[in-house]
């Protein structure tokens, strides 16, 4: 592949630049990318008709921009236009357009199949979406699904803002508002790699969307979602937020993959209008993005670009990330590829990327596709790594203090972990304490409350030592203690076994409860009865043998759980009345 770039300045010059590329002695014809930072219309128009006349067999695809990747910079040019040719006789690209407004997608579905069906030895597949005007994730969706596995897809928004709408277009059509261009880089020797970079890192707490409507980010854990903002990192709510919350975006979860959201605006209530929509029950975190760790995730991907070898780079660039280096300096972003390969692209409204058998829409991402036609060339390309200027002492502290705050973060969820276990826990057998099995009882009791039975059915199961009394008075109290952790790990290791998330607690002295959820009185009576031979057979050093008694009762229908264990402990008292060390049922009738 071979690459060559001009600006449209005006109509002489660029026919110049057309003629020379039209004398490149190529077998097959070039694909050219046209990208728009706020282009006249016109000069778009006379730009397609001079590649019409030069190169009447060029395939062309054009799209808006917030910035078109010239020279290896994010520049601020109107018009930038390159031209791609391809070395190999059966190498070639084809442009297609798909309406796709929404919200039914099947027609785009449809055309998606019969244009995949017609096309040979697809290698890649560019994808130029105007993202606001159509149902990007179903979409997403559609393109993850008709398209065969292993090919990769990338791409990203054509941009727009209130004064101009984001536009596609390809050879001879108008300017499109609103569908998906794919450009199909096809050919038996063409091979891709591509990667994508956020750089962005969290930080803090993990949160959990509890309220969220379509773009509309409404809670955070049950608060406001602005007031992560304000609370933690005190960004006021006015007009700048956009810009400060930008350096602070979220990472949702998705899969194994964090996604970064920005917010767009707040309003008064705190709620948050995202770049895109995260669903209700996301897990998120609030990220930071400092240039010294984007920089090494860019400089990473770099030196994998360089491995690979490609002949020509495409990227595409989240504005956000313009945004966030404050316009002309992104252009460090973007020299360490193109001093592997030329580059060409622009700076996005959101990414699209096939990544791991799903097409995700991302934010604040930076897309870098290497392509190559042939092996890779002998011998290693040099990566010249980007180090970030500012001063370097100061993005050292502020990685340090991050690390601070996630390291203290990370602790304190710990030590929270096991305080919330240690509430739920007895710390002499490590069974639930009584609260707890209590209120498994209960919530399952009330869960299950119309039709306890079959597979809704629970029993329960109240255990009372024999005579425990005497071993306390004999051997002493610590010798008691061994006996209730002994037969507390038997009773433990029993119930995992039955594998059905049984519950098992200590319900007071030498007094154990279990819930045993699906399970009937007769198989629970059983259950009972091997653990009572179980403990039957220990033996311990000093009072050596020891018993206990079992009281068994099911749930009825529409019976609470207190009467439930009013009935256990009524057939656990009728055990200790029968001579103990036996397993009694309870009474249909409480
Ligand atoms: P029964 O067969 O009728 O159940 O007789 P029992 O002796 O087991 O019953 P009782 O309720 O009279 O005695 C229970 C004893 O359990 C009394 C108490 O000292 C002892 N106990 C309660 N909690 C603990 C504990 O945590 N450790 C020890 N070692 N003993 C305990
Ligand atoms: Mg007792
Ligand atoms: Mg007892």
């Amino acid at each position: 592949m071979k690459q060559f770039q001009t600006v449209y300045l005006e109509r002489d010059s660029f026919r110049a630049a057309v003629s020379e590329w039209q004398s490149y002695p190529a077998p097959v014809p070039a694909l050219i990318h046209l990208f728009s930072d706020g282009a006249d219309p016109a000069d778009i128009a006379s730009a397609c008709a001079i590649i019409d006349e030069l190169m009447p067999d060029a395939v062309y695809v054009g799209a808006s921009a917030s910035g078109c990747i010239f020279d290896g910079r994010v520049s601020t040019e109107k018009l930038v236009v390159t031209c791609l040719f391809f070395e190999k006789a059966d190498s070639y690209a084809k442009a297609c357009y798909f309406p796709c407004e929404g919200p039914d997608l099947s027609s785009f579905r449809l055309s998606l199949r019969e244009t995949l069906q017609q096309i040979k030895d697809v290698k890649a597949i560019e994808v130029i979406a105007t993202i606001d005007t159509i149902p990007i994730l179903d979409v997403c969706k559609i393109l993850q699904e008709e398209v065969p596995e292993g090919i990769p897809a990338w791409g990203g928004g054509a941009f727009g803002d209130n004064q101009f709408k984001a536009f596609l277009f390809n050879k001879g059509s108008e300017l499109h508002f609103a569908g998906v261009m794919l450009t199909f880089i096809c050919g038996s020797d063409i091979h891709v790699h591509y990667e994508y970079v956020s750089g962005w890192k969290p930080l803090g707490y993990p949160l959990k969307v509890t309220r969220a409507e379509g773009y509309v980010l409404y809670e955070l854990d049950g608060l406001p979602a602005y007031q992560i903002y304000q609370h933690y990192l005190s960004i006021p709510n006015d007009e700048h937020i956009f810009y400060n919350a930008l350096e602070f975006p979220f990472a949702v979860q998705h899969g194994n993959r964090k996604l970064l959201r920005h917010a767009l605006s707040c309003d008064s209530q705190g709620a948050l209008t995202m770049s895109t929509r995260i669903p209700e029950g996301s897990v998120l975190h609030v990220t930071y993005g400092d240039p010294e760790t984007i920089m090494q995730d860019v400089n990473q991907c770099a030196q994998n670009i360089a491995d690979f070898k490609p002949d020509v780079i495409s990227v595409f660039d989240c504005f956000g990330r313009k945004t966030f280096w404050g316009g002309a300096e992104a252009t460090r972003e973007i020299t360490p590829f193109h001093r592997i390969a030329p580059t060409y692209g622009f700076c996005t409204a959101g990414e699209l990327i096939r990544w791991e058998n799903d097409m995700d829409h991302h934010n604040l991402t930076l897309i870098i596709a290497g392509m190559r036609e042939g092996n890779a060339k002998e011998g290693t390309v040099p990566v010249i790594r980007q180090e970030v200027k500012n001063n370097e002492s100061t993005m050292t502290l502020i990685n340090r203090l991050v690390n601070f705050i996630n390291t203290a973060t990370a602790e304190v969820m710990e030590a929270n972990a096991t305080l919330s276990l240690m509430a739920i826990t007895d710390q002499l057998t490590k069974l639930y304490n009584r609260g707890e099995i209590q209120r498994r009882i209960t919530e399952r009791v009330e869960e299950k409350k119309s039709s306890p039975d079959g597979a809704n059915a629970t029993s329960i199961v109240m255990i009372d030592l024999d005579d425990f009394k005497h071993i306390n008075d004999t051997y002493g109290h610590q010798e008691g203690d061994q006996v209730l952790m002994r037969i507390s790990r038997l009773i433990h290791e029993a119930t995992t076994k039955l594998g059905i998330d049984a519950s098992d607690g200590r319900w007071g002295g030498e007094e154990f409860m279990l819930m045993l959820p699906g399970v009937k009185k007769e198989a629970a009576a059983a259950f009972a009865e091997e653990v009572r031979i179980a403990i039957e057979k220990l033996h311990f050093d000093k009072c050596g043998k020891v018993s206990a008694s079992f009281g068994v009762a099911q749930a009825k229908p529409s019976e609470d759980a207190d009467p439930l264990v009013v009935r256990a402990d009524t057939a656990l008292y009728k055990a200790k009345a029968a001579g103990k060390n036996i397993v009694c049922l309870a009474q249909e009738e409480s």
